[in-house]
């Protein structure tokens, strides 16, 4: 342990880089859960207002969500016509068991080169890189040809609805641009440098109940088995082939999640019959056409005899940005880094990426491993921190 830490302040005395880890440790340990969280966004503020960045804290509140702190931080504004932003959150979600965690969630302990801590990987050491990497670029590029920029939120890990979302509509409206924006999420399944995001599948729930008429087993021909007709409906719907996936997508995929029936005895038919299933779908489709597809086998299974009710919920639609300036950057950066060729991908969960597309000319989402996000003794790795501090740099200088 001592000789992995001798190295590390060894390159931080002959490479003058900044304490990033001590920066990551300092975030963790601000418990910082989704809403309003002041402690967590004014270090930053105060932070990056020391590197002469213009700083405004964004309140955010609504009735139908608690309220949110949010960050804006922007350096060098009115001198350039582009923007790189680095998009990411503060908010981490819940420790879980405290029993189970070996070294204390909120304590940033480094043991055997790996920094422990909720929101190691997800993502407070994703912002610590970034901010360390713009604090060594502007000592020899004080005057970039294009502004910086932070979109910070405290609420990407819960309802999300007074967080980037709204944030983004706020820069809109002051006229700030945002040209290329870098999301910390992590984005490598395994190995820092495997992989970087530039799309997401489209996400849609499902929630069916098939009304039939009750009766006696023994004499089914008077009854109507609500059952048989919604295994019919997943089993049409199962069998499906929504499509074969595209160079940057998967196959679009269901998943049945519920099956249920509020039966009272085994000789009898139920009345209904209800299920919960999933669709992660491609750009080949939309939320619309999947929904219409969906109504439609329902309505065609069920017949004139039954009757069904079917709702959904869409938590976000497919997109791809299709790999341009930034991303060629990036994967330059990464394979100059760790000597691994990127791979392009669409896979995992949504992300603040899916609202921030909308709002700028290129989006990609890079940062650590997420083997251990969101679980007990969540770590990052020391040398993927320095590593990714260096990808930001490298970033920051081919711009
Ligand atoms: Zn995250």
């Amino acid at each position: 342990m001592y000789f992995n830490r001798g190295k590390y302040f060894f390159k931080q005395i002959f490479f003058e880089m900044p304490n990033n880890i001590l920066l990551s440790q300092q975030l963790i340990q601000i418990p910082s859960y989704s809403g309003v969280n002041k402690e967590v966004i004014e270090f930053l503020k105060n932070y990056l207002e020391k590197l002469n960045f213009t700083c405004d804290i964004v309140e955010f509140s609504s009735s139908d969500s608690y309220p949110v702190n949010n960050l804006h931080a922007i350096y060098n504004p009115n001198n350039s016509s582009e923007s790189l932003y680095f998009a990411g959150h503060t908010d981490v979600v819940k420790e879980g068991d405290l029993e189970r965690w070996t070294y204390p969630p909120f304590a940033g302990k480094i043991v055997d080169d790996k920094l422990y801590g909720r929101g190691a990987s997800d993502m407070k050491c994703a912002i610590a890189c970034f901010i360390n990497a713009v604090e060594i670029f502007l000592k020899t590029n004080p005057k970039p040809n294009f502004a910086i920029g932070f979109l910070i939120t405290n609420d990407e890990e819960n309802d999300g609805i007074n967080g980037t979302k709204k944030m983004l509509e706020w820069l809109k409206n002051k006229g700030q641009k945002i040209t290329y924006c870098l999301v910390g999420e992590p984005t490598n399944p395994n190995q820092f440098g495997e992989m970087i995001k530039i799309g997401r599948r489209g996400s849609i729930s499902f929630k069916l109940t098939v009304h039939g008429k009750q009766g006696h087993v023994a004499y089914p021909q008077k009854a109507l088995n609500p059952i048989t007709i919604l295994i019919n409906i997943l089993k049409l719907l199962k069998d499906h082939k929504f499509d074969n996936g595209n160079e940057f997508f998967d196959a679009s995929n269901l998943e049945i999640t519920h099956i249920s029936s509020p039966n009272s005895g085994s000789n009898v038919i139920p009345n209904s019959a209800y299920c919960e299933f999933n669709i992660r779908f491609n750009n080949i489709h939309s939320s619309k056409s999947i929904a219409e597809l969906i109504e439609y086998v329902c309505q065609k299974t069920v017949g004139l005899d039954g009757k069904y009710q079917l709702i959904h919920r869409v938590s976000g639609e497919a997109f791809l940005n299709s790999p341009k300036k930034l991303a060629t950057i990036v994967s330059k950066a990464l394979k100059e880094v760790t000597n691994l060729d990127p791979e392009l991908s669409t896979s995992g969960g949504t992300s603040d990426a899916r609202f921030i597309k909308d709002y700028c000319s290129e989006v990609v989402e890079i940062g650590l491993v997420n083997e251990t996000a969101h679980k007990i003794d969540e770590f990052a790795n020391i040398n993927e921190i320095n590593q990714l501090s260096e990808v930001y740099l490298k970033i920051l200088k081919s711009l």
